[in-house]
């Protein structure tokens, strides 16, 4: 029997930049992941670290987040290839130039800058652009990562300062009774803590279940395309939606041109995603008509990842309503890298101090109960 303050069941982005805040505050951390730290869809994701189009909700999580990645090298040891070369979404018709427009306002609400873009805005700044487009919001401070070295670098941070993380190890059963939390792992070690952090991404919605807080969460597979390496020209991402799905791309500065639009296929049991040739097919289309450049290049890889979603497409960041000192992290519908390290920071403020400065009201998982006729 091990005994430590905060358990953390997962070693994604918000798992291991929950370890890495509790362990800077000095608490005991134990983090336990079934793979190895980042493996899942922190690791495999598309590295956009967007403010741009924000839900309003998630604003101030963001903003919190951004401040992280941008002092990464200082937190970490090592910058994971974050730049910050913008986010530039764009319009290929009036209707969403008006809801580029209305975010803009909204988002100078929270004293952030997004730019307006004309169609000769920006024919002059990205010539290399479909000549078919209207207009753009930009925020220029947005930028990407490397997700293969992120999490794995918040994780040997979190270790370096104190925090014990688990890896090939998962957690079999879990219970509160009087002490605080048992966790009963699939090597047979057993742990108490008074709190327990379930961040485990698409996996979130059982253990919460299992503690009778039980929210209609779903699966979500975003579907990546990667190129050949060619000569560098895109600088930044571009993000446009044809037909209600969103493609985002950005080249990376060995010239691979990655883009991204779902889905494949999730199976969960056997914790994988599947591509569907065909929708890297449409996405690659897509992609042609938005840059046309590409058009000679080869694809190279293509995959897919296991993500955690909620209808609303919003995640649960809340304490559990019916356990104490449980608190739930999951559900991160596709956009979850970029809010990982401000995730981390909110858990540890709740975990430590029972409450967080940063508006996470949008995240209650109560928000379900009206629709569900009440937790389960
Ligand atoms: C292909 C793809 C592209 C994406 N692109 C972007 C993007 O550009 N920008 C962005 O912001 N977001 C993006 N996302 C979303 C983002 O990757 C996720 O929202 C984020 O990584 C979620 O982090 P997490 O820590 O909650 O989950 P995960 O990374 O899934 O981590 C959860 C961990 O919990 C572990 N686990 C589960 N159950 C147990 C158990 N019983 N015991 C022990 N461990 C357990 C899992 O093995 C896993 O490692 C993308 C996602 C995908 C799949």
């Amino acid at each position: 029997m091990k005994r430590t303050d905060v358990l953390i069941i997962g070693g994604g982005i918000v798992g291991c930049s929950a370890a890495l805040f509790l362990a800077w505050r000095k608490a005991g951390v134990v983090l336990i992941e079934k793979d190895t730290i980042g493996s899942k869809a922190s690791g495999v994701n598309f590295g956009g670290l967007r403010i741009n189009g924000r839900e309003p909700a998630e604003i101030a999580l963001s903003v919190r987040a951004r401040e992280f990645w941008g002092r990464i090298r200082e937190h970490v040891g090592h910058d994971c290839e974050v730049e910050f070369s913008g986010h530039l979404e764009v319009a290929y018709n009036e209707q969403k130039m008006a809801v580029m427009e209305r975010w803009a306002q909204m988002a100078r609400g929270h004293r952030l800058v997004p730019e307006l873009l004309s169609s000769t805005q920006l024919r002059a700044e990205y010539p290399w652009l479909s000549g078919s487009l209207i207009g753009g919001c930009r925020m220029p401070a947005d930028g990407s990562a490397n997700p293969r070295l992120a999490t794995p670098f918040i994780g040997l941070a979190a270790r370096r300062a104190g925090a014990d993380i688990l890896e090939h190890t998962s957690v079999a059963h879990a219970e509160r009774d009087g002490e605080g939390f048992k966790v009963t792992t699939s090597t047979g070690d057993v742990f108490r803590a008074r709190v327990l952090i379930n961040a485990a991404g698409a996996w979130g919605g059982q253990i919460a279940q299992s503690f009778g807080d039980s929210v209609p969460w779903l699966t979500l597979a975003p579907q990546m395309v990667v190129s050949e390496p060619l000569p560098y020209r895109i600088r930044g991402i571009v993000d446009c939606e044809v037909g209600g799905r969103y493609l985002y791309i950005r080249q990376i500065p060995r010239g691979n041109v990655l883009f991204g639009r779902g889905p494949g296929r999730v199976d969960l049991e056997a914790d994988r995603a599947f591509v569907i040739p065909q929708n890297g097919f449409n996405a690659s289309n897509i992609a042609l008509g938005l840059v046309p450049f590409l058009a000679p290049y080869h694809i190279i890889r293509t995959w897919s990842g296991v993500e955690g979603k909620l209808p609303d497409s919003l995640p649960v960041l809340d304490v559990s309503p019916k356990v104490p000192g449980l608190i739930h992290a999951f559900g991160f519908s596709g956009h979850g890298f970029q809010l990982g390290p401000g995730s981390g920071g909110v858990l540890a403020d709740l975990a430590l101090d029972g409450t967080t400065a940063t508006d996470i009201s949008g995240f209650r998982i109560g928000r379900f109960l009206a629709k569900e006729g009440g937790l389960t």
